[in-house]
């Protein structure tokens, strides 16, 4: 039997002018909903998705309620779910009606023929499947708005590097691994743009025999990389997770100046990892004795 493991992260970013305990008590608020479906004997899935969920849930990060808004005051958000069993995923992009994005992405993977929705697409695929639909506004925080009506007044733009997009990967005790990736894209994005959170491979990938990983940056450079399947095959008899990330993304920063990516990582070994090209990324993880242990800088 294989042993339990997670860790969640909150987002590769600058994360100047945070309160670091808040946002530290948020990922670690995660991890306990995630481990605590691990222990009770759930899946790998099932534990990625809640721990997702919690932080969809919590307003400090750019997922769910809390989305950054785009150029015109709205939210679009983007979610990836990967199962390392079947190399299947469910993803949805620029969705705008829906509170848990990640938990449509499962549906996508699970209840359609397909793996990949967008749009006014997706969310009547949420109402179909019987999630409840919201108004786009209850999605925005009223700091949030008030922020975007302040920077219409003045025409003036956002300088602030992108924070908070939440991810999380588990192994559980069949060897099964899952990763969840879900976001609110960058600060002021332009309309319709989609990020890598989504893209299979990209900002999410899980395969049994190698590792899962969930990434979070400038989606615009992790894409072109293919992040997360670069590093969950680079894992093998002598590379383990932490090594995989790190080397992973020097190799990103080897091609793109500032790369702004992060990842966090388990292996098929149980090995556990998780790097950062930006100032911060809050991580949460479960070591070997089942204690939650949080960074805000984890490593880079
Ligand atoms: N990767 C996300 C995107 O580009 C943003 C982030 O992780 O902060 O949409």
């Amino acid at each position: 039997m294989a042993a339990n493991r997670l860790i969640v992260h909150g987002g590769a970013g600058d994360w100047d002018g945070f309160d670091e305990a808040e946002v530290l008590k948020g990922v670690r608020a995660a991890a306990e909903a995630g481990w605590s479906v691990l222990r009770a004997g759930g899946t790998a899935l099932d534990a990625v998705e809640k721990a997702t969920n919690v932080l969809e849930d919590d307003p400090l990060f750019d997922a769910g309620f809390g989305s950054f808004v785009n150029e015109v005051g709205e939210v679009e958000m983007d979610a990836l779910m990967t199962d390392g069993a079947t190399i299947k995923f469910g993803a949805v992009a620029a969705v705008r009606r829906v509170r848990y994005p990640i938990s449509l992405a499962r549906l996508v993977m699970t209840r359609t023929q397909n793996c990949f929705f967008v749009a006014d697409g997706a969310d009547q695929l949420a109402a179909e499947l019987g999630m409840p639909l919201v108004a786009n506004i209850t999605m925005v925080t009223p700091k949030e708005i008030d922020q975007f009506r302040q920077r219409q007044a003045l025409h003036a733009t956002r300088n602030e590097k992108g924070t908070g997009t939440v991810g999380a990967v588990a192994l559980d005790g069949s060897g099964n691994l899952a990763s969840a990736t879900s976001t609110g894209g960058i600060p002021d994005k332009r309309k319709g743009r989609v990020g890598d959170s989504p893209i299979f491979g990209a900002g999410g990938y899980a395969d049994n025999q190698f590792g899962a990983a969930s990434a979070t940056g400038q989606g615009e450079n992790i894409m072109r990389f293919f992040l997360c399947q670069r590093v969950v095959e680079a894992i093998t008899a002598g590379v383990d997770a932490t090594a995989a990330a790190k080397s992973g993304l020097d190799y990103l920063a080897a091609r793109i100046p500032d790369p702004e990516a992060g990842i966090i990582v388990i292996g098929a070994d149980g090995s556990i990892g998780a790097a950062h090209t930006t100032k911060a990324m809050p991580v949460a993880w479960v070591t070997a004795d089942g204690d939650i242990q949080v960074a805000m800088r984890p490593a880079r």
